[in-house]
């Protein structure tokens, strides 16, 4: 998944302070930390490139996410999101709904986006498939953007100085850099911690040995600005935990909050219950639940997207997926 720089009151950035998630933090050393996002990257290399493979066109999106996400839980680590399959002018938060009709076709630029965890350390990776095979030049874009960073990446260096690197990368092909979505930050079940990578020169961070960041150079044909799409919603997250009145509603947030915690989930995980909606809308107006709108361009336009997670180190950075 990525981060959408620019949101309008729709708050994706999960604080860790309600879930207990610090006091969680004290029971994993440093090593353990590591050693968890480096199995979380080992497992999403694997699915992720599973997925790939199996990917065809005609194909539904919804048994390409469940290839996906049955890989990851066949691995034995968590599913850190819904399995993110957008296509074209979406740049990213597209994942098929219960019975989703759609397919993939002969000329789509897929962008496979999948994350995984273990004991909530997580990687988020995502790659470009064009089925048409005329978009190579669009798709070596972001590769070779996110390859430059990688090279860039070691403790010290400022985040705008990696956003520098994808930008020119990215324009020296001809393309934008969609320049309100950027890398992140990665916490303890929280994907989106807080500090930003942007695509192009901007930002003021300085990493530090030992953080871990999802970096993802995305490359447009259009004008590199994404805007929220509202009219679908199905992947969502707990934002704050709180109280509503109906049984039902308290129940599904309960299960969710076992289940899932922080992280983002999909409509479709959950039992497809007559009430499902009422109690989602009920959780969403108490401030409980909040939802991630696709993000896209207008239509024609092309994205492409690739992603990684790392671990910062002394002089460079861990690669873990
Ligand atoms: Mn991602
Ligand atoms: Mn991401």
């Amino acid at each position: 998944m990525t981060e959408h720089s620019h949101n309008h009151g729709h708050h994706h950035h999960h604080e860790h302070d309600e879930d207990g998630g610090e006091d969680e933090h004290e029971h994993f050393s440093e090593e353990e930390r590591i050693a968890a996002h480096v199995k979380a990257g080992k497992a999403a290399r694997t699915a992720l490139d599973y997925a790939k493979a199996n990917a065809r066109v005609g194909m539904k999106l919804i048994d390409l996410a469940k290839i996906a996400e049955d890989k990851i839980r066949e691995l034995g680590v968590g599913i850190a999101f819904p399995a993110n399959l957008s296509t074209d002018n979406e740049a990213a938060h597209y994942t098929p709904r219960f019975n989703d009709p759609r397919v993939i076709g002969e000329k789509d630029v897929l962008k496979i986006d999948i994350g995984t965890h273990v004991d909530g350390f997580i990687a988020d990776c995502a790659v470009t498939v064009d089925f048409s095979g005329e978009n190579g030049k669009l798709l070596e874009a972001s590769k070779t953007a996110l390859e430059s960073a990688l090279a860039t990446v070691k403790a010290g260096i400022n985040v705008r100085e990696i956003g520098r690197v994808i930008e020119g990368e990215i324009r020296k092909r001809g393309f934008k850099p969609v320049e309100n979505l950027s890398g992140h930050s990665l916490d303890q079940y929280v994907i989106h911690a807080g500090i930003t990578v942007p695509n192009y020169e901007s930002g003021n961070y300085v990493f530090e040995e030992g953080d871990s960041f999802a970096i993802e150079p995305f490359a447009s044909t259009g004008l590199g600005r994404i805007h929220e799409d509202h009219a679908f919603e199905e992947i969502y997250g707990v934002s704050a935990l709180g109280n509503v009145r109906s049984p039902g509603a308290r129940k599904l947030l309960e299960n969710i909050f076992l289940e899932y915690k922080s992280l983002p989930f999909a409509k479709r995980w959950l039992k497809q219950d007559a009430m499902l909606g009422f109690q989602i809308r009920e959780l969403k107006n108490a401030g409980i639940l909040d939802y991630y709108p696709l993000l896209t361009e207008a239509k024609g336009v092309l994205i492409s997207q690739h992603e990684t997670s790392i671990i910062v180190e002394k002089d460079g950075c861990k690669i873990l997926v």
